[in-house]
């Protein structure tokens, strides 16, 4: 097994904790990393579980991948005052996307780190990365939106789809990418970068939101219902997956088999997964009540995606508003992607941040005392409506449904 590329640098660590929707959370959860001495980690025969990369600057050229130039002359410009209103409301950098000192470094920063996890797959340096200062899926192309600056997520699966495929993919074709997200929050920019009614034939990208719907929740996008396949707007392509408040484990491990088969009939070679947090119990969002460890836990999902499925694996960051939860559950996270779980009743080590893990002083973030309001009849409904998904999706790749 290759080590897991952890990307990482004192600089990245100080410009990503300037983020105003969650400031110092980066610092926290590097220290977390650190303090379990997870760097540290080795496997029987000595070698190390984990590789830590540097992220360098994207350049323009790869910003302008998908960002547009008005939008980054905008933001990187050092001597922009944001006085200008009109400019300001036009590139989204108001109400929860405030600009901030450091926003120019952030951006390139920020984009160079998730595609440095690209670089490294590219040179067969690991088969799994983890980038948790990236995730940042409701950036669009011109506009900053929903604390996200940067489109990281869609770089990073248009640099990856241009890779060679895996060698085990059978006849010669172009690359698939698997983009999963997990976050409480609808991926909105990511799924409309990707998605195409008129498709017919197998597409090079399939993005999969698992996320909480209800009215008027963040973002509002006609992508983010059920998918349906007499809809003007559906592409087999462009999943979404809304679950009701509550959602705890019991309906994770229940509607995890349609992910899997999902998977199966895509044949991903690159899967990029959106570990948000913000559906964790003890999130300020207090939506979800889902927790880290346990079957159908994000600890469980991300164990099987690393593990038992084939391709290379980008771990991304997301949402995530409690600090000290967001450090215990991608520290957890970053064990189980090394083969090596941490325990969930591991004392917090004792660090400069120490105090702020109070009152519980261990990793776990366990689920709350809310009650799960996906009833049997809606998860069996979903299960109706990706039947037929899977089926099309069948068609589309040439196997008999
Ligand atoms: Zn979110």
């Amino acid at each position: 097994m290759q080590p897991v590329a952890y990307i990482v640098s004192e600089e990245l660590v100080r410009v990503s904790s300037l983020l105003p929707s969650n400031r110092n959370r980066s610092l926290l959860v590097h220290s977390l990393v650190s303090a379990f001495g997870i760097q540290s980690l080795a496997l029987p025969d000595g070698q190390r579980c984990i590789k830590f990369l540097r992220p360098r600057r994207a350049t323009s050229k790869e910003l302008l991948a998908y960002h547009t130039r008005d939008y980054l002359d905008f933001t990187l410009n050092p001597s922009n005052d944001y006085e200008d209103l009109s400019q300001v409301a036009e590139f989204g950098l108001q109400d929860d996307c405030p600009p901030f000192k450091g926003i120019q470094e952030y951006i390139p920063l920020v984009a160079g780190a998730t595609l440095t996890a690209v670089y490294a797959f590219k040179e067969n340096i690991c088969e799994v990365a983890v980038c948790w200062d990236g995730g940042r899926h409701h950036a669009q192309k011109s506009h900053a939106s929903g604390f996200c600056y940067v489109a990281d997520c869609i770089l990073a699966i248009l640099a990856l789809r241009r890779l060679p495929p895996s060698p085990s993919s059978g006849p010669p074709r172009r690359s698939r990418v698997m983009y999963l997200d997990l976050d409480l929050h609808f991926s909105d920019a990511v799924s409309h970068a990707f998605h195409n009614p008129s498709v017919t034939a197998m597409s090079q990208v399939l993005t999969f939101s698992i996320h909480h719907a209800a009215p008027g929740f963040f973002p509002v996008s006609p992508l983010s219902s059920l998918p349906n396949p007499e809809d003007a707007l559906f592409d087999p392509f462009t999943l979404s997956l809304p679950l009701q408040k509550g959602a705890s484990c019991r309906t994770f491990a229940r509607v995890w088999p349609i992910i899997e088969r999902i998977k199966d009939t895509f044949q991903p070679d690159f899967i990029v997964v959106q570990c948000g947090v913000d559906g964790l119990a003890g999130d300020p969002m207090a939506t979800w009540n889902w927790s880290i460890g346990g079957l159908g836990s994000l600890g469980w999902c991300i164990d099987r995606i690393v593990h038992s499925w084939s391709g290379k694996k980008l771990l991304l960051g997301g949402g995530g508003y409690s600090s000290p939860n967001a450090a215990r559950a991608w520290t957890f996270l970053t064990s189980v992607a090394a083969g090596r779980p941490l325990s969930l009743d591991a004392e917090i080590p004792d660090h400069r941040v120490f105090p702020l893990y109070q009152p519980s002083f261990t990793l776990d973030v366990a689920a709350g005392n809310m009650q799960d309001q996906n009833s049997n009849e809606y998860l069996q409904h979903i299960e109706d409506v990706f039947g037929r998904v899977q089926a099309i999706l069948q068609r589309l790749s040439g196997e008999s449904p």
